[in-house]
C-alpha cells in the first residue's frame, strides 16, 4: 500500500476527502498519525498557491506523497467575499462556522436576491523532489437567508442548489460528494494520484 497524508485538520474535509479516496489501495494518514502540528500560514494570492503552501509543508515534515486542499466560499454580490478568507471571516478569535454564517448573512442583508455564490477548492499533491501537481473544482449555488439543514460543516447550511432544492447540509455526505467543488478537484486530481500507485 502506498502511503497518502491528507494535509488537514478540518474534521469536515477530512471525511470527505477519505470517502472520495475510497476504493484507490492508498493507506490514508492524517497529520496526527505522523505526529505532525503545523501551522501554515495562507499568505497565497490564490487557492492554488495556499494548497501548494501547505502541501509542501506536510510533504517536507512527513516525507511522503501528501494531498492538500485550499478552498473558500465567494458571493458575486460581496465581491467575492469570503474568498480566500472564508475561514476567517469573522474577526472574532475564536469564532465558529455558525459565526462566520451569521456575519455573511448581517453582510448581504441590504443587498437584493438572488446571492449568486460559488464554492471553489484547489488541491494539490506533493511527493519528495517531485514537481507539485494541481487540480481544481467549482460548484455554484446560492445562498439563501435563513439555514437548513445539518451535514457537512462551513457554509453548507446557507449553500443553496437550487436544481436540487436543497442546501448543501440538506445533501448526504455521499450526494454532497458527488458534486461539491472538492470532489470535482479531488477527481480531477486522481489520474496524478493512480501514477504514484503505478510509480
Ligand atoms: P481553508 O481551505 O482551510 O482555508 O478553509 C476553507 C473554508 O471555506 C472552510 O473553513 C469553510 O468555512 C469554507 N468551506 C470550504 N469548503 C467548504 C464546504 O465544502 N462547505 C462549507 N464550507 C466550506
Amino acid at each position: 500500500m502506498t502511503d497518502l497524508l491528507i494535509a488537514t485538520t478540518n474534521p469536515g474535509k477530512i471525511v470527505e476527502i477519505q470517502d472520495l479516496l475510497e476504493g484507490l489501495p492508498f493507506r490514508l494518514l492524517l497529520p496526527a498519525d505522523l505526529g505532525i502540528r503545523l501551522e501554515v500560514a495562507e499568505t497565497g494570492a490564490t487557492y492554488a498557491e495556499n494548497a501548494a503552501l501547505k502541501a509542501v509543508a506536510y510533504c517536507s515534515a512527513s516525507g511522503i506523497l501528501t494531498l492538500a486542499d485550499d478552498s473558500g466560499l465567494e458571493v458575486a454580490a460581496l465581491d467575492g467575499a469570503p474568498g480566500l478568507h472564508s475561514a476567517r471571516y469573522s474577526p472574532h478569535p475564536g469564532a465558529k462556522d455558525a459565526d462566520r454564517r451569521a456575519l455573511l448573512l448581517q453582510n448581504l442583508a441590504r443587498l437584493p436576491q438572488p446571492w449568486l455564490a460559488r464554492f471553489v477548492c484547489a488541491v494539490v499533491i506533493a511527493a519528495p523532489d517531485q514537481p507539485l501537481q494541481f487540480a481544481e473544482g467549482e460548484c455554484h449555488g446560492e445562498i439563501l437567508p435563513e439555514e437548513r439543514g445539518s451535514n457537512g460543516f462551513g457554509y453548507d447550511p446557507i449553500f443553496y442548489l437550487a436544481g436540487l432544492g436543497r442546501t448543501m447540509a440538506e445533501l448526504t455526505r455521499a450526494e454532497k460528494n458527488t458534486l461539491s467543488h472538492r470532489a470535482r478537484a479531488v477527481q480531477a486530481a486522481l489520474p496524478v494520484l493512480r501514477g504514484f500507485l503505478e510509480g
